[in-house]
């Protein structure tokens, strides 16, 4: 069992060669000693059904999350992870254990207050992007401002922002299958940060890609934290990807087994082609 002094006392990461990603160097303007866990799982435990035919998904599982961070989680088929990210991001509750938010437990909100969360503050990617296929990137990405109240007009003005920070700005009227994967993926992690959210969960983001687009995608979330002071926990099969975390949880049997900085991955397969 791993508590959350533990895991600050791990060192943070270096990501793929080169690259400085500690986050004391990168932290975000005016967040200078000010880090937050944006995320803390205090022994979550998430067991389903009942008696003999019982599953413990997770185990006494901590984690905390700072502002600023980029935690990747890996390990075999069936080891939590969905079910640490669907806890993370209250879609569940945890059978045992503590959930905080932003500081705030989750387990003492009101549903409303959890569907705010939700809304406002938690963004979530998928490995199937899942982008409405009759709206435009544009439209796509301004759909949970819109969902929130934000009229349209505002919504597109913000999303355009957002998409042009992704390198997406001339692809805004474009609908998803004109798109390349790695694009939609973008739009995707687009709309997973607009308005400005703090917690980025994000399954298999990059399994759907080929290698370089997946390397894109995990260095753009890397940047994204660094920048913006977003935290994200990312669930990747692939240790190279992984390379890209300030830090990796490894998973077995819902049980943490291992906690590290990741070693200093091989050169990036990045090129200016990547997203071609
Ligand atoms: P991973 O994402 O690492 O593949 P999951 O979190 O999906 O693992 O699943 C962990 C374990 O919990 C598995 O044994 C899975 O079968 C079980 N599990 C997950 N969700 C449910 C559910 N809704 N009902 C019953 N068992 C579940």
């Amino acid at each position: 069992m791993l508590d959350v002094e533990m895991v600050h006392a791990v060192a943070p990461g270096r990501g793929p060669a080169g690259s400085d990603t500690s986050a004391a160097a990168t932290a975000p303007a005016g967040s200078e000693n000010t880090t937050m866990s944006l995320l803390e799982l205090r022994e979550v435990s998430r067991s389903y059904g009942e008696g003999s035919a019982s599953v413990n998904a997770l185990h006494e599982v901590s984690l905390s999350v700072d502002q600023g961070e980029m935690v990747a989680i890996m390990g075999p088929s069936g080891s939590g992870k969905s079910t640490l990210l669907t806890i993370a991001g209250t879609l569940e509750e945890p059978s045992r254990g503590q959930v905080l938010v932003g500081g705030h437990p989750v387990g003492a909100m009101s549903r409303a207050a959890k569907a705010r969360l939700r809304r406002r503050t938690v963004g979530y990617v998928f490995q199937d992007f899942n982008l409405l296929p009759g709206l435009t990137a544009a439209e796509n990405v301004a759909l949970p401002l819109e969902l929130d109240g934000t009229s349209a007009r505002k919504g597109r003005v913000v999303a355009l922002k957002s998409l042009d920070r992704l390198g997406l700005g001339g692809r805004a009227s474009h609908y998803p299958d004109q798109l390349s994967g790695g694009e939609r993926q973008r739009v995707a992690i687009a709309r997973a940060m607009v308005g400005e959210r703090k917690l980025l969960l994000a399954d298999e983001p990059s399994g759907a890609l080929d290698s370089a687009n997946g390397e894109a995608v995990m260095q753009l979330l890397h940047d994204a934290c660094k920048k913006t002071g977003m935290a994200a926990v990312v669930v990747t099969h692939d240790a190279h990807l992984a390379s890209w975390a300030d830090r990796v949880m490894f998973l077995r049997d819902g049980r943490v087994t291992d906690q590290a900085a990741p070693v200093r991955g091989p050169e990036p397969l990045l090129t200016p082609e990547a997203d071609k």
